[in-house]
């Protein structure tokens, strides 16, 4: 197998789609854009190593933007994109590789599917890039047209572009001083046969803010939002007191309930709810009753770090819903003062907050009034 080596440049200021830092650093959908073009090679099974040019100046945002991935050390770029890249390919020589990938940190939509085809055209000669064919009519004017440009077997360049390593090399150190825009340039002044292979529209690369746009707008689009949903159950038992906590309402009761904590019977259903549709076990493990903190504690608490575990496993709640089951009390008078206590904590609508009660006919331990029961379900939607 030949040995393969990405290089992705990143050394440009590229301020031009706004900002305060460099575009290939700015986040997109909470990742900086360099990371998710590194990791497009760094994760294909076809590249061996990867390698960034970055600007002298940004070492801290490239440690920040690439932290936890196995790349090789970055290397210091030039004045011109040509000169960045012809110090990375230098760089390369120690590693002898055979085949190298050159590609802008701007296009992060990179497939792939695309990265294997540049790769596999090298079998047939020396270089190969991505690019796509021009399809609108071209013009030649400053204002006014002066012609119509034959737009037949026009291609616009994209990157990847791939060659074998020495022959780009060699390219590169005898075009040195030039400002050549790509690297097909630089091998096809040095007579290298370069192929064009059909890149795609997605392969885009940013550079204005309106790019930065359509690279959110295309991420939020692929970002499939899984439903998971996870059911609770609890009950406790009647013992002396003067009232209840059921939902955070306090309702006063010629009885209260035996518990640990406050003994909110329904919000540990929630809890167990939502930390099963996010395979965090269930409220014991979080807050185990022998765990003297937990005596008496206000069962909201509870319910704020289930929301929290929610969120932290990138989880959106779409709706809880919890049936109180008992003879006495009455839920019915509460049920609008227990919906907007947990909607607040659980930072979602009242109208994704459900509150149902009923009774077992007088049957089993619920029914003869020995304690209350509470079964909930609630769904959370996590992107993936
Ligand atoms: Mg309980």
């Amino acid at each position: 197998m030949p040995k393969t080596v990405a290089l992705v440049v990143a050394a440009g200021r590229g301020h031009r789609a706004g900002g305060e830092i460099p575009k290939q650093y700015m986040p997109l959908a909470g990742q900086p854009l360099l990371r998710r073009t590194v990791a497009a090679f760094a994760g294909h099974g076809e590249i061996d190593a990867v390698r960034v040019v970055i600007h002298p100046d940004d070492r801290a945002l490239y440690d920040e933007a690439v932290a936890g991935q196995t790349l090789l050390e970055p290397v210091a770029g030039g004045a011109e994109r040509q000169d960045s890249v012809r110090h990375g390919l230098e760089s390369l020589a120690e590693h002898e590789p055979d085949n190298v990938l050159i590609h802008d940190a701007a296009r992060p939509f990179v497939s792939a599917d695309l990265i294997s085809r540049t790769l596999a055209a090298l079998d047939h000669g020396p270089g190969a890039i991505a690019a796509v064919p021009v399809s609108d009519t071209l013009k030649r004017g400053d204002g006014l047209i002066t012609g119509t440009v034959p737009r037949d077997g026009l291609w616009r360049a994209q990157t990847p572009q791939a060659f074998h390593y020495d022959a780009i090399l060699a390219a590169h150190r005898d075009a040195a001083g030039l400002s050549l825009t790509d690297d097909a340039a630089v091998a096809e002044r040095a007579g290298l046969a370069v192929a064009l292979v059909p890149g795609g529209e997605d392969n885009f690369k940013v550079t204005t803010p309106e790019d930065l746009e359509r690279a959110q707008r295309v991420l939020a689009e692929g970002t499939v939002m899984e439903a998971r949903v996870g059911t609770g159950f609890d009950a406790h038992r009647f013992g002396a007191g003067e009232h209840v906590m059921l939902c955070g309402a306090r309702i006063a009761h010629d009885r209260g309930l035996v518990g640990h904590s406050d003994a909110d019977v329904g919000i540990h259903a929630i809890v167990d709810a939502l930390l099963g549709a996010i395979g965090a076990g269930d409220i014991g493990d979080h807050f185990p009753p022998t765990d003297p903190r937990w005596a008496g504690a206000d069962s909201m608490v509870f319910l704020a770090h289930a929301r929290d575990l929610v969120e932290r496993a990138g989880g959106v709640i779409g709706n809880v819903d919890v049936t109180l089951i008992c003879e006495r009390p009455r839920v019915g008078p509460h049920r609008a003062a227990m919906i907007a206590c947990l909607a607040e904590v659980l930072e979602i609508a009242p109208d994704r907050v459900n509150v149902k009660a009923t009774t077992t006919e007088r049957l089993g331990f619920t029914g003869r009034g020995e304690g209350i029961a509470a079964q909930a379900v609630a769904t959370v939607r996590i992107g993936r």
